[in-house]
């Protein structure tokens, strides 16, 4: 490494310090202190050069960083008009909408675009009560994200209780236990509003038992609750569907996107009604605004992350690659680690390796960053490491990531032979 490399690192780190939080960059230093400064497809580039596969950024990158129809979209907007006044229509934003409700379930018709998962959910809150829907259901375990309001639906003591009071009204039941929804929302007949992931990604990769969504559609029917399916992280192509409701043929009355929405290019997300849920809306378009709400240069982003999901087949892809890297992951877990508690499991490509002592998983998620391969550990489980790679990964890529997860995982069970000892004991 030479010394301007060095010099730019601590700097960069300096500032983190001085300016922001001094926590974040002392988490950057324990992943070896690198800076990201350039993108492109499945890869990261540091500062000094070298290059790590993102299997991560926490879903973002279905297409990829910086896919070339979204840069496209971007860039055309960009040297045109980034920004609107919010006084005149925008030709752009019609087209997101037309685009993205082109891919959403059947009468799933009315968007409103922000630009966070979070602001997303906090719009799907304020529609529930504009519906008369003041009592709000989510699931232990749930996350959607981290505002005041949906914070108090992502059901993990950690991050709600520094904040407290949280919103009056909100239940948490058991995900997959469709017995418990029932006993709550029997409470609050034509008063409740459920949010619910198809998987739960940050609690780590939890997939319902079969049946489950549509089990929780008919019980909402029932005692006319809204239905809000949260798919900021897993739609859009990451179950290998470009929505995970799809796989039960379910329609919620709100659907939940963003991440990839924004093509890996820029922030956006989007909350889509139905026409009947959404009508305070129409007829008061005024009650829910931000400034940047359907920006111009975001919803080129919108229509070049649609395009290129579209066009590229990405959706198929991500449920091929899928069904290879599980079985590669689970055969890799039985030669190396036959003795360690740990599981594997994915639908598409978002994968989860579940270990029962969370230390294994912190050293697992460390040797693959040693590996130049990027995970995450899940917000609401520190016991799964998390994978999320994009769909573009060429054949090279893949092998890649099995060939660096091997070495990984076999680096796992050298540092960990006490598990071999205590199973021969
Ligand atoms: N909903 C789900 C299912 C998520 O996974 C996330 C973020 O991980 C959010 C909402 C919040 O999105 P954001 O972090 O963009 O606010």
């Amino acid at each position: 490494m030479n010394d301007d490399a060095v010099i730019d690192r601590l700097r960069v780190s300096e500032l983190y310090r001085r300016t922001m939080s001094s926590g974040r960059a002392r988490l950057a230093d324990v992943l070896g202190g690198h800076l990201e400064v350039e993108s492109s497809g499945a890869w990261i580039t540091t500062s000094e050069g070298e290059k790590f596969l993102n299997a991560g950024g926490y879903g973002v990158f279905i297409t990829g960083a910086r896919h070339p129809a979204v840069v496209r979209e971007v860039d055309r907007q960009l040297h045109t008009h980034p920004i609107g006044t919010r006084m005149f229509l925008d030709p752009a934003a019609a087209r997101a909408g037309e685009l993205l409700t082109s891919v959403t379930p059947p009468g799933l018709d009315k968007v409103h675009f922000s630009c966070s998962g979070a602001e997303a959910v906090e719009a799907a809150i304020k529609l529930a009560r504009l519906n008369g829907r003041r009592h709000l259901v989510s699931m232990f375990g749930g996350y959607h994200g981290k505002t005041m309001g949906a914070l108090s639906l992502t059901a993990k003591n950690v991050f709600q209780d520094p904040f407290r009071p949280l919103l009056p009204d909100v239940s948490h039941v058991p995900y997959g236990d469709v017995v418990a929804l029932t006993a709550v929302l029997e409470l609050h007949p034509g008063e409740a509003c459920v949010i619910v992931e198809p998987v739960q990604g940050e609690a780590g990769v939890i997939i319902p038992p079969p049946g489950y969504l549509s089990a929780v559609r008919a019980v909402c029917s029932e005692y006319g609750a809204l239905l809000v399916v949260d798919e900021v992280q897993t739609g859009l192509g990451r179950l290998g569907a470009w929505w995970g409701v799809e796989a039960e043929g379910v329609r919620p009355d709100i659907l939940l996107s963003g991440k990839a929405l924004g093509g890996g290019v820029i922030p956006v997300a989007a909350t889509i009604a139905t026409q009947e849920v959404f009508s305070v809306l129409d007829r008061d378009p005024i009650l829910h605004t931000s400034t940047f709400s359907a920006a111009p240069i975001a919803m080129a982003a919108v229509c070049g992350a649609i395009r290129a999901i579209r066009d590229d087949g990405l959706v198929d892809r991500a449920a091929e690659l899928g069904a290879r890297l599980v079985p590669e992951f689970e055969r890799i877990k039985a030669v190396h680690l036959p003795h360690h508690q740990c599981e594997v499991r994915g639908v598409g490509l978002l994968i989860g390796v579940e270990f029962a002592d969370p230390s294994i998983a912190a050293d697992l998620f460390l040797a693959l960053v040693g590996n130049n391969v990027v995970a995450n550990l899940s917000l609401n489980s520190d016991h799964v490491v998390r994978f999320t790679p994009p769909a573009v990964m060429t054949e090279s890529d893949v092998e890649f990531l099995v060939d660096r997860f091997e070495r990984a995982v076999k680096l796992v069970a050298e540092r960990n032979p006490e598990y071999e000892v205590l199973a021969n004991a």
